[in-house]
């Protein structure tokens, strides 16, 4: 396989104010303070297709938040790689899991530059958590990083976590990189992805195409809006948790819903796998 850049930020943006980067940016949207213009100008412009735009964000957030809820309490999973961690916010993965599994390890990986700076000391928080700089979308390069095998135990259940991820990587293939993810997991183990969705749907599928359109052509460079098809197909044969690959605000929602979803939050959507 060709070792070529299938995603913008596969080359780290470093120095290049001309770059928005994808932490930085997600950071605008979650309104943190950790981000520089160019940044909150990528938000300035993908929020000209709809107003609630930021809710791609939240949606996406609080489904790691559940999803670490169940993977920690209901599957009693104690180790986790968390791909592109993002900037550090209110609850990142390790205080979800380790208030429920306080031996959990959780390992970070992310390759930004300001998560590196600003992230590291904020995730490395015991030594139960660790940071290493890797490309994501090198599953190679992240398992044989460096201490990875020394931290994680290969050999017992890891939840791997890919969320809000690979709409970032422009590839076709995904379902290949997850899949050599999954092969070096033990029985037991989970995947967790989140995507930006194309609904396909007369309501909403011209919102998803005007985000996509304006996301790549942004100082980011990405967010592919794939289809359901597409990102289940990312899940390979491993056995999806119910119930399935869904909206992220319709996996298993912390209470009723009171009003309908927004049409933004009709446009991402996450689901939880199992390793046999
Ligand atoms: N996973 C967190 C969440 O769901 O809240 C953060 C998601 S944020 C949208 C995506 C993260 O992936 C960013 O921190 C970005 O730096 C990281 N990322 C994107 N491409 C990457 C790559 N090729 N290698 C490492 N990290 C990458």
């Amino acid at each position: 396989m060709s070792d070529a850049p299938k995603s913008p930020s596969q080359v780290p943006v470093g120095v290049d104010t001309t770059r928005a980067s994808i932490a930085r940016v997600y950071d605008a949207f979650l309104g943190g303070k950790d981000n520089f213009e160019i940044d909150r100008e990528v938000l300035r412009q993908v929020a000209t297709v709809a107003p609630q735009v930021t809710d791609l964000a939240w949606s996406n957030r609080n489904f790691l938040v559940r999803a670490c809820r169940f993977l920690a309490g209901q599957a009693g999973i104690t180790q986790y790689l968390d791909c592109g961690s993002g900037l550090p916010t209110a609850e990142n993965t390790h205080q979800i899991v380790q208030r429920l599994q306080p031996t959990a390890k959780v390992l970070y990986i992310d390759n930004d530059p300001v998560v590196l700076a600003h992230g590291r000391a904020l995730l490395e928080e015991n030594d139960q958590t660790l940071f290493i700089s890797a490309d994501i979308f090198k599953p190679d390069e992240v398992l044989n990083a460096p201490g990875v095998k020394e931290f994680l135990d290969f050999s017992k259940p890891i939840a791997l976590i890919q969320n809000g991820t690979l709409h970032h990587y422009l590839g076709d293939d995904a379902p290949d990189l997850i899949r050599q993810y999954a092969e070096a997991l033990a029985p037991g183990s989970y995947v967790v992805i989140s995507h930006f969705l194309d609904p396909e749907t007369p309501a909403h599928a011209k919102t998803a195409r005007a985000l996509e359109e304006r996301f790549t052509h942004s100082p980011m460079g990405s967010g592919l809006f794939r289809t359901h098809k597409k990102i289940a197909e990312m899940f390979g044969d491993l056995e999806m948790v119910e119930p399935g690959l869904v909206l992220c605000d319709e996996w298993w929602p912390d209470g009723p819903r009171v009003k309908p979803l927004s049409q933004i939050e009709e446009c991402i959507a996450g689901g939880i796998a199992r390793k046999n």
